[in-house]
C-alpha cells in the first residue's frame, strides 16, 4: 500500500528524519531508530473449508524495545505490506513515548481477506501465526493487540496458543482480550474517549468553545462511533459523518445515538433519517470547527488539503494525512493535532489491560477512564507545552517529545556488549 506517491515507511522516516536533526540526534541513536530492531516474514499454510491449502504471507516487526516490551497490533488485509508494517511499527514507537507508558514499539500483519475466510479458516491461519511466532511473543517481549480485521476473538485464540505452548495461561501476552479471559473494561472506547480528551484539551489551548461547535467526522467504526458518542455530550454538534459505503449531512447536528442504533441496525451511517445524502468527495472539505479522520490513512492530501474548512484538524485514524496536505494545513493556520497522540487512548488502555493481567488483580471501569483521562491530558499539556516552548506544529512537538524520550532511553542503558 502507498499513500499517494508516498510508501508510509519512507513516511515514517522522513518524519523521523525531520525531528532527529533538530535533535541533533548521534549518529548511533539515528542508526537505531530509523530502522526496524528486527522482522519476521514467514509463510502460513492453512487447511481451507474445501481441502486444499493455502500459503499466507505474515509478519511481525519490532521497531524498538529501548523504553519496555514491543507492543502493537495484528492487521488481517488484503493490501498489508511488510512497509505498512514497519511504518505502523515505528508510530507505536513513538505514540507509546508520547503519552509515556512503558514500551517499544511492534506491529504485525497477515496479507489475507478475513471477510472472505470462514472463522474455521481465521482461527487456523491465527494459531499457526501465533506458532511461528511463539518466541517472538511474550508478555515481557512482544504483546499483540487487535487492528484491522482483528478483534476479541482473534486475541483470544493468539492468547490460547500461546498459553498450550508454554503449559500454563498466559494472559498477558495480548491486549484487547475478551473479558472473560482478562480484558479490560473500556478497552473498546478507549481511543475514541481518549481522543475526546485531547479534543478538550486542545479546544480550550485554541479557545474553541466546544458548547455549540460543529464536527465533521470520516469513519464510524471502533474509534468515531464511540467517539461521536462521548463528544455529544460536550454540546458539539456532529453535522457530517461518512464511511466507506457514503456520507450524511444535518446542520443541525446529528442525533449521534440514534444515528449509532441506526448504525447496528444496517451496517452503515447512509439512510439515516434526519440527514441528508452528502457527496463523500465533499465530506473532508465541509465547513467545521473540528474535522476528525477516524477512518483510513492517507486522506487529506495535496489535492484537498486547500479546501479544508476547519479550525482543529484532529487526526483519530492512524496516518490520515500526507505530508504535503501537512505543510498545506500548517501554511494555512489549521491546527493538526497528531495520530500519534490523539490516537494514543486505545495502547494506553492496553497498557492498563496488561498491567492488571501481570497482578490478577482488575480494575472497575470508572478507575480506567479516570486514569486514562490523567494520561491524556498530561501527554496533551506536555505537547502542546512543548510546541510553545520551541514554536513547533503540534506533529513536530509530538515527535519531539517522543524521539527524545526513546533516545534517552537508548543512551541510559548504553550499547551491549
Ligand atoms: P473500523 O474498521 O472499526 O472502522 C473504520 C470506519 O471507517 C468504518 O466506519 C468504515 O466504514 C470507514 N471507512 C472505511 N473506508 C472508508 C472510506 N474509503 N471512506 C470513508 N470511510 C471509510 O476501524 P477503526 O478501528 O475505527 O480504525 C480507524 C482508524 O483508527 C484506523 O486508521 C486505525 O488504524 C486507527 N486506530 C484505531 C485504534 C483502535 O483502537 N481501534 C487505535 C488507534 C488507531
Amino acid at each position: 500500500m502507498t499513500i499517494g506517491s508516498f510508501n508510509p515507511f519512507q513516511m515514517a522516516q522522513a518524519q523521523f528524519d525531520k525531528i532527529a536533526d533538530r535533535l541533533d540526534l548521534d549518529a548511533g541513536a539515528r542508526g537505531v531508530l530509523r530502522e526496524p530492531l528486527r522482522e519476521f516474514h514467514f509463510g502460513i499454510p492453512v487447511r481451507m473449508d474445501e481441502g486444499t491449502v493455502r500459503v499466507f504471507r505474515g509478519f511481525r516487526v519490532q521497531h524498538n524495545d529501548a523504553r519496555g516490551p514491543c507492543k502493537g497490533g495484528i492487521r488481517f488485509h488484503p493490501h498489508e505490506t511488510a512497509d505498512t508494517v514497519r511504518a505502523l511499527a515505528m508510530w507505536m514507537t513513538w505514540k507509546c513515548a508520547v503519552v509515556d507508558i512503558p514500551y517499544g514499539g511492534a506491529k504485525g500483519g497477515v496479507i489475507c481477506d478475513p471477510g472472505e475466510m470462514s472463522k474455521g479458516e481465521l482461527e487456523r491461519m491465527t494459531r499457526r501465526y501465533t506458532t511461528e511466532l511463539i518466541e517472538v511473543f511474550g508478555p515481557e517481549k512482544d504483546i499483540a493487540a487487535p487492528d484491522l480485521g482483528t478483534g476479541p476473538e482473534v486475541m483470544g485464540w493468539i492468547m490460547d496458543t500461546y498459553s498450550m505452548y508454554k503449559g500454563y495461561s498466559v494472559p498477558g501476552v495480548v491486549t484487547g482480550k475478551p473479558l472473560s479471559i482478562g480484558g479490560a473494561r473500556g478497552r473498546s472506547k478507549a481511543t475514541g474517549r481518549g481522543c475526546v480528551f485531547v479534543i478538550r484539551e486542545a479546544a480550550k489551548r485554541h479557545r474553541i468553545e466546544l458548547d455549540g461547535a460543529t464536527m465533521v467526522l470520516q469513519g464510524f467504526g471502533n474509534v468515531g462511533s464511540p467517539l461521536a458518542e462521548l463528544i455529544h455530550p460536550l454540546g458539539v454538534k456532529v453535522i457530517a459523518v461518512g464511511d466507506v459505503h457514503g456520507s450524511i449531512y444535518n446542520g443541525n447536528g446529528l442525533d449521534i445515538p440514534a444515528l449509532k442504533q441506526h448504525t447496528d441496525q444496517t451496517g452503515s451511517i447512509v439512510g439515516f433519517r434526519e440527514s441528508e445524502p452528502l457527496d463523500s468527495s465533499e465530506l473532508l472539505t465541509t465547513q467545521c470547527d473540528i474535522l476528525v479522520p477516524a477512518a483510513l490513512e492517507g486522506q487529506l492530501t495535496g489535492s484537498n488539503a486547500r479546501d479544508v474548512s476547519a479550525k482543529m484538524v484532529v487526526e483519530a485514524a492512524n496516518a490520515p494525512t500526507t505530508p504535503e496536505a501537512d505543510a498545506i494545513l500548517l501554511d494555512r493556520g489549521i491546527v493538526v493535532v497528531p495520530d500519534i497522540l490523539a490516537n494514543a487512548g486505545g495502547v494506553t488502555v492496553s497498557y492498563f489491560e496488561w498491567v492488571q493481567s501481570l497482578q490478577s488483580y482488575f480494575w472497575t471501569e470508572e478507575q480506567v477512564n479516570l486514569r486514562l483521562e490523567e494520561v491524556m491530558t498530561r501527554a496533551f499539556e506536555n505537547v502542546y507545552l512543548e510546541a510553545q516552548m520551541r514554536k513547533l506544529d503540534m506533529r513536530s512537538a509530538a515527535m519531539t517529545v517522543a524521539v527524545s524520550r526513546v533516545a534517552e532511553a537508548i543512551h541510559d542503558r548504553g550499547i551491549f556488549p
